[in-house]
């Protein structure tokens, strides 16, 4: 089956898609984006996501491309038409093109969309989330709005590529109080020894994940106490059990810290149970 994407108003083969070059998403970062699980035929948590799209158009303020029904519309197609049933849909939305000026463009000029789906092995996954992750801390290097989820993200480039060079698979941005921030692509949690999630609040100086907001409803259920406060590098070092959140990888176990292995060095008891009941709690939109 060939990959068909999505570009401003046409279904296209993957290879031939392509926006032009004078779109602000490629000359400024000028745009922002989403990106969805699909498991077993159902695209996970959409409402959240479009919700989160919404706010970060508005911050920006760049106009919806086309209704938000519309737009269900569309990512239901691309999944289908790609034939995938567990994956990642992408959503990309950009000021549109216009000629290059820094300043916003002509108020008439449409925003820009791109819409597209891989496949994703959920065994792959599950084996790597068996296993647990290693990480390393880097500095904070990003503009103060990472609350937004912009399509500008050198900084996160930055920091997985020099996880990758060392050997390992993600980084944390850490403040220069040794406060964690969050990962490259993923919120960061810990488990206290007294069984509590912790996380960081999310009103400032992080992405707020959307699978950290469902991840509370799945806490809920399982009767797990969350506090929302700020943690340091040693702390998570030192905590029963640490894990990230992200649609790309719902709930994935970190190991190690720096080379500093976490616990026993295994995936805890907690994560596995909060991985597990993850798919039964979130919201599921056939596609
Ligand atoms: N933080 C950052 C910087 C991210 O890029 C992501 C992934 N989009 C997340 C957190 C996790 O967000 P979500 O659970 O919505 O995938």
């Amino acid at each position: 089956m060939p990959r068909i994407a999505y570009v401003n108003g046409r279904y296209l083969p993957h290879r031939d898609a392509a926006v032009h070059i004078e779109d602000r998403g490629y000359q400024f970062a000028d745009g922002v984006y989403e990106v969805c699980e699909i498991a077993q035929g159902f695209i996970m948590d959409m409402t959240r996501h479009l919700n989160r799209l919404d706010r970060s158009l508005a911050e920006l303020q760049i106009a919806w491309p086309m209704s938000r029904k519309a737009l269900e519309v569309v990512i239901g197609e691309v999944v289908r038409r790609n034939g995938v049933r567990n994956g990642l849909v992408y959503l990309q939305v950009t000021r549109g093109v216009a000629p290059r000026d820094h300043a916003f463009p002509k108020p008439e000029t449409r925003s820009s969309i791109v819409v597209t789906a891989k496949k994703a092995d959920p065994a792959a996954g599950a084996k790597r989330a068996q296993a647990g992750i290693s990480v390393i801390t880097v500095p904070e290097s990003r503009w103060e709005r990472v609350d937004i989820k912009t399509v500008g993200l050198l900084p996160n480039v930055l920091a997985r590529q020099k996880a990758k060079s060392q050997g390992v698979h993600d980084a944390w941005f850490v403040d220069p109080d040794g406060v964690v921030k969050e990962g490259a692509s993923a919120n960061v949690w810990l488990v206290t020894r007294d069984n509590v999630l912790v996380t960081r609040q999310a009103e400032t100086g992080i992405l707020r994940g959307i699978t950290r907001t469902t991840l509370f409803d799945v806490a809920k259920k399982l009767g797990y106490a969350i506090e929302e406060r700020d943690f340091s590098v040693d702390e998570a070092k030192a905590a029963k059990e640490v894990f990230m959140t992200s649609a790309t990888t719902i709930v994935m176990p970190v190991v190690s810290i720096d080379g500093h292995t976490v616990a026993n060095g295994h995936p805890g008891s907690t994560t596995q149970a909060l991985r597990e009941a993850f798919f039964d709690v979130a919201e599921k939109t056939p596609a």
